[in-house]
């Protein structure tokens, strides 16, 4: 078995005591290991059988410096679970831990400083997560705690006096958030939800300067960047992102499993945000929202390679505006595809039948189909396979009164497919002399040719006026053209 140890850290003895789930069997034995470069390889004694649990005691000491994802100070610090701090198994392997964290007791250590973890914390500091975790995390500090209670639950923020302003806004608004997607996607999994204000580092790989992450989200925490915090006004789209990870990468965890995608998680939760938003500010916002998710995922494509979504991963430069972006407009245009009803019944049903499972992009299809009683093969193999987005025309727009009845206008267009084809279902909206009316067309193919009466001459004409499909924003979709920025305007 191969885990992941900070190189800069010593390992003693590995011990194992099973096997049994959660390793509370009697057998106790050495196991033998090497490490090379931060890679620990593990030889037991025997097979582990599938479903057994093992339980695995390191015994390993060192000091890790210059690590961003490690930051130990007197005053305060926080690890992440990257850092390698402890031996760690892959992303995608859960795993239940003992920990135990202790603050040396040193002259120079400053009274109050208060430690957090997800899960909860005993008085010998032994760290017992309630679910098995991908990642172990903390953070401590000289903190303030606030907390409220809900539904029977404890949401609570730990924050420094620079913050402690915005913590009851920021509670009641995690309050707000966690009821709306209790409603959307199932009840709150866990039993707490604690907000930690800390200092947190570049995204990976990103040049030496950039700014800090906005947030981490391991089951029960989130961790909320100080920088933000300090602006002194409430990072709702943050909050509403992080706080959805405890449905989407939690509860349905990060997995490694063939055919997984990480657009479970991150798709997910950049579309949650969205969600938030057309809660509290309406439709209208919600879609500036997505357009503008469009956009970042439009301008990445000028200078990067694109990748298809289904197999974009987080080593790839196109893996936030590709799985954050485009992926929140994917599950945008399945909602479209499936109506509301249906479609927030997947995202529930996907939620409790992979609680705590591997999930593949297979298992999620299958679930829609069931759901909405629609085949989706073509919709997955698009959005999932395809790179890119569609390009629509509307072309040889010709109109003519009807004879004997000159209110009556016919019409006949055709809507072409420039670039990769995409197959699906769109409505084209006609405006005219203050009416509207809207026709649903299908495109399988290069060019559609259409045809229509209507009860009025129109004067303009939109594809997909409500803008459920992520497609290239040239403004070749709307007669006569012209150059639209954001959604369409009626
Ligand atoms: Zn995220």
């Amino acid at each position: 078995m191969l885990f992941l140890l900070h190189p800069a850290l010593e390992l003693e003895a590995v011990e194992v005591k099973g096997p049994s789930p959660y390793g509370s069997g009697s057998r106790e034995e050495k196991v033998a290991f090497d490490k090379d470069d931060g890679l620990v390889r593990l030889r037991f004694p025997q097979r582990i059988g599938k479903g057994e649990g093992l339980e695995v005691v390191f015994q390993y000491s060192g000091q890790i410096r210059d690590d961003e994802r490690l930051k130990i100070g007197p005053e305060g610090g926080y690890g992440l679970s990257g850092a390698f701090w402890y031996p760690q198994n892959f992303t995608g392997d859960l795993h239940a831990a003992r920990v135990s964290l202790h603050l040396p007791n040193t002259p120079d250590r400053p009274d109050g400083l208060v430690g957090v973890v997800p899960g909860t914390l005993d008085q010998e500091g032994y760290f017992s997560p309630i679910l098995p975790v991908f990642g172990i995390y903390f953070a401590y500090g000289n903190y303030t705690k606030k907390s409220i209670a809900w539904r029977g639950k404890e949401i609570s923020i730990y924050c420094t006096n620079e913050s402690a302003t915005i913590a009851d806004q920021i509670l009641k608004t995690a309050e707000d958030i966690l009821e709306f997607y209790s409603q959307k996607f199932g009840e709150y999994p866990f039993d707490n939800l604690t907000l930690v204000e800390t200092e947190l580092p570049a995204p990976r790989g990103a040049p030496s300067g950039a700014q800090g992450i906005g947030g981490v989200a391991p089951p029960t925490l989130v961790f909320l960047n100080s920088i933000l915090l300090r602006m002194g006004k409430v990072p709702t789209n943050l909050l509403a992102h992080e706080i959805s990870h405890q449905w989407w990468g939690n509860l349905v965890p990060v997995s490694l499993k063939k055919g997984y995608t990480p657009w479970f998680s991150e798709g997910f939760a950049t579309y949650s945000d969205a969600l938030y938003v057309e809660k509290t500010l309406g439709r209208e916002r919600m879609m500036q929202h997505l357009v503008k998710m469009g956009h970042l995922y439009f301008q990445s494509t000028l200078y990067l390679e694109d990748e298809p979504l289904g197999t974009c991963y987080i080593n790839s430069p196109m893996y936030r505006p590709v799985v954050y972006a485009k992926g929140a407009r994917v599950l945008h245009s399945l909602r479209g595809l499936l109506g509301d009803e249906a479609f927030f019944r997947v995202l529930k049903e996907f939620a409790s039948g992979y609680a705590l499972k591997d999930a593949t992009l297979a298992d999620f299809k299958s679930i829609a189909e069931e759901v909405s009683q629609k085949k989706l093969d073509s919709f997955f193999e698009d959005w999932f396979e395809k790179k890119g987005f569609p390009h629509y025309k509307i072309s040889e727009v010709k109109m003519e009164a009807v004879e004997g009845a000159p209110q009556k206008f016919h019409i006949s267009l055709i809507i072409e497919q420039l670039g990769e084809i995409f197959t699906g279902s769109l409505e084209v909206a006609f405006y005219g002399q203050g009416a509207e009316e809207r026709k649903e067309i299908f495109f399988g193919e290069r060019s559609a040719p259409l045809s229509f009466t209507l009860p009025f001459k129109p004067e303009r004409i939109v594809l997909d006026p409500d803008y459920w499909v992520l497609r290239e924003p040239s403004g070749d979709d709307i007669w006569p053209r012209f150059f639209r920025a954001g959604g369409a305007k009626k």
